[in-house]
């Protein structure tokens, strides 16, 4: 299968990070790209996100890392370190020495900040909003013809593309069609409630606090604002009425300075989400002329904050492996064998904190802390470095960040 001579043309389905991500690194290298998004209007919502260093050299080859900088704030992973309701410290802050040799800091920033800059750096007209797409059709010449739903005429259409790119979330329909048999994610048995705190904390280091199958953390932002998460075991699909309260019920009188930042976030920007994660992997990430990318791939649990990491990582692949091999079965082969086992490996590793993390019962919390106790802060630190210490590939065509 190879390339027409003239620019190649890429469809991506979705506008979320992974599908931004990967639209602005195919403009990097030249192709005609267009992202087709079922929302009528783009819009990221959500409170902050947090991004390791993979994420930011990621965002470099982009050529967006240096406006993403300019919108964050920048913590030590894990920030103070982890405690306990009563403020009691169970594991110390990550070595400083160790953080620097191998480049581990935490940039966090507003989710839409970041789903801006992503817009921003992509041409007028790239992205086509009120299109669902509804089914990929592979051509046997190589390539494929895409149907979407155009909202603003109620007309089917068609696209076709040289390469797809289904970047269509965790529910992907993309997916379903290119692999009918394959496992779905599934709920993880968690749950998460986020927020943003209208305070000014110049000097928050942020942390994590566990407690009996809770968890909170809280990571600065760069204008003062506190950015809050807080994790529970709960049955899948729980809604309550009034999710400000729940938190404040559970979480109102651990140390400081969690009941100040929960009451000051606007109850109505309390948001509450159920976590999915593909408990058996993918057989692949690709299938024809068409790549699986971020949740639709990969969903992962949020317990070490990669899923957008990955999705982004996901992107700078791709397109390194489209710039250099001119046959596009040979890239996307090499995107999957790139990409499978590492995101593996991130998936489980997430579960596994995860898990501890949120270990329930009066035995439970017991066994976890003394297995904290226990754990040299070397090998969390390693854990990290394994995640975070990655280098992208070179995107041809970038502006020097
Ligand atoms: C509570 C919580 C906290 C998190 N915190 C972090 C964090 O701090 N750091 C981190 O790295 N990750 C974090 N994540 C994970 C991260 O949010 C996701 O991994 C990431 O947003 C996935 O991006 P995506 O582009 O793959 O999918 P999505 O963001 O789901 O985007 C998919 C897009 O496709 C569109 N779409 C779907 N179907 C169609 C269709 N048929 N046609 C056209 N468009 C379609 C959707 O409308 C959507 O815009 C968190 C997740 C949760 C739930």
């Amino acid at each position: 299968m190879s390339r027409a001579q003239e620019q190649p043309r890429a469809v991506v389905v979705g506008a979320g990070i992974g599908g931004l991500s990967t639209a602005v690194g195919l403009v990097r290298i030249g192709w005609r790209v267009t992202v087709l998004e079922r929302a009528p209007e783009l819009r990221e919502a959500g409170a902050g996100i947090s991004l390791l260093a993979n994420a930011l050299r990621s965002l470099d080859q982009l050529g967006v890392g240096e406006v993403v900088r300019s919108r964050s704030a920048t913590m030590m992973p894990g920030g103070e370190g982890v405690r306990i309701p009563s403020g009691r410290r169970l594991m110390k802050p990550a070595d400083p020495e160790f953080v620097r040799d191998h480049g581990l800091s935490v940039t966090v920033l507003p989710r839409p900040e970041l789903h801006r800059a992503l817009r921003e750096a992509l041409p007028p007209g790239c992205v086509r909003t009120g299109a669902e797409v509804t089914g990929i059709a592979q051509l046997p010449e190589g390539g494929a013809v895409l149907s979407y739903r155009d909202a603003d005429s109620a007309a089917e259409r068609t696209v076709r593309a040289d390469v797809v790119v289904a970047a269509d979330g965790k529910n992907s329909r993309s997916r379903r069609s290119l692999f009918p048999d394959a496992p779905e994610p599934v709920y993880s048995g968690h749950s998460v409630w986020r927020g943003i705190a209208e305070v000014s904390r110049a000097e928050e280091p942020g942390g994590t606090t566990w407690g009996n199958g809770l968890e909170f953390g809280r990571m600065p932002l760069v204008d003062g604002r506190g950015y809050w998460y807080a994790v529970t075991n709960a049955e899948a699909g729980t809604r309550r009425g009034d999710d400000h309260a729940e938190v404040l019920r559970r979480f109102g009188s651990w140390h400081a300075p969690i009941p100040e930042l929960l009451r000051a976030t606007p109850p109505e920007a309390v948001l509450y989400h159920d976590v999915f994660e593909f408990a058996e992997p993918l057989p692949s990430y690709v299938a024809s002329s068409t790549a699986l990318l971020g949740d639709a791939a990969h969903a992962m649990t949020t317990d070490l904050g990669q899923g957008a990491c990955q999705a982004i990582e996901d992107a700078v692949v791709l397109c390194a492996a489209l710039a250099v091999e001119k046959d596009v079965s040979a890239a996307l082969a090499s995107y999957d064998e790139q990409r499978r086992p590492r995101t593996r490996m991130i998936i489980e590793a997430s579960r596994r904190i995860g898990r501890l993390k949120l270990r329930e019962g009066k035995l439970g919390v017991l066994v976890r802390n003394a297995i904290m106790a226990a754990t040299p802060p070397r090998a969390g630190e390693r854990a990290m470095a394994r995640i975070g210490d990655w280098y992208p590939p070179t995107l041809p065509g970038r502006v020097p960040a």
